[in-house]
């Protein structure tokens, strides 16, 4: 087999929980570096879509660095809360990215529209929008969903931002209840990266 010349990937997030899970997917033969190796802040995501968001801060890193560039935009929609959300989920943590402060503010949002929300199944899905950009003419993007519902406690400290209140169908534990890889078999980012490792 012909040994691929080794090459960097940047990963074009700046946040540390998706930049590990992005690297643990992507081919060992590669360097992974991130923006802050360049002292690169993320771009404005003004998209209205994760596919338009991801697009930006792909090209965005890619063009700063000259280096090819795979970014994640990724959320949780919440039936109930008219898919907020959305992509807004790295927002609702506020500056500091507080991932507590936006899983309160899920729980607040979901009491104000029924009181009675913890007995019922509150649907919900995670999305992930992937996009590589500098490896081809065109950039090379695709978008991975999973299905779930909403943990009406906090369970598990494993993955990062609403894996301790999100449970996949057809499971019971929570993504922060799971072990990693189990989470990497069925999540949105692994079905998205799965359509576009082919080029990789
Ligand atoms: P962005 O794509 O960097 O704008 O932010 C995505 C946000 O969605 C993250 O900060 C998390 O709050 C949330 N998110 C995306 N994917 C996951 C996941 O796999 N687990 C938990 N939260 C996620």
């Amino acid at each position: 087999m012909l040994k691929k010349k080794i090459k960097e990937i940047l990963v074009g997030s700046n946040n540390e929980g998706k930049i590990k899970e992005i690297k643990d997917l992507l081919p060992k033969y590669y360097t992974i570096t991130s923006p802050k190796d360049y002292g690169l802040k993320s771009p404005k995501e003004n998209g209205h879509t994760f596919l338009k968001n991801s697009l930006i801060k792909a090209k965005h890193f890619s063009k700063k660095t000259k280096k090819i560039c795979i970014a994640d935009d990724s959320g949780l929609e919440i039936d109930l809360l008219n898919n907020q959300p959305g992509i807004y989920s790295a927002r609702w943590g506020g500056k500091k990215g507080d991932f507590n402060l936006a899983i309160s503010k899920v729980y607040q949002k979901l009491s104000k529209v029924d009181k009675n929300w913890k007995s019922k199944k509150i649907k919900a899905r995670f999305i992930c929008a992937l996009t590589i950009y500098g490896l081809k003419k065109n950039p090379i993007q695709s978008q991975g969903i999973v299905n779930g519902r909403i943990s009406n406690k906090k369970l598990g400290k494993n993955g990062f931002g609403y894996d301790p209140i999100f449970i996949p169908e057809n499971k019971r534990l929570t993504f922060g209840q799971m072990q990693q890889k189990i989470k990497f078999k069925i999540d949105h980012r692994s079905k998205a990266y799965k359509k576009i490792k082919k080029f990789l």
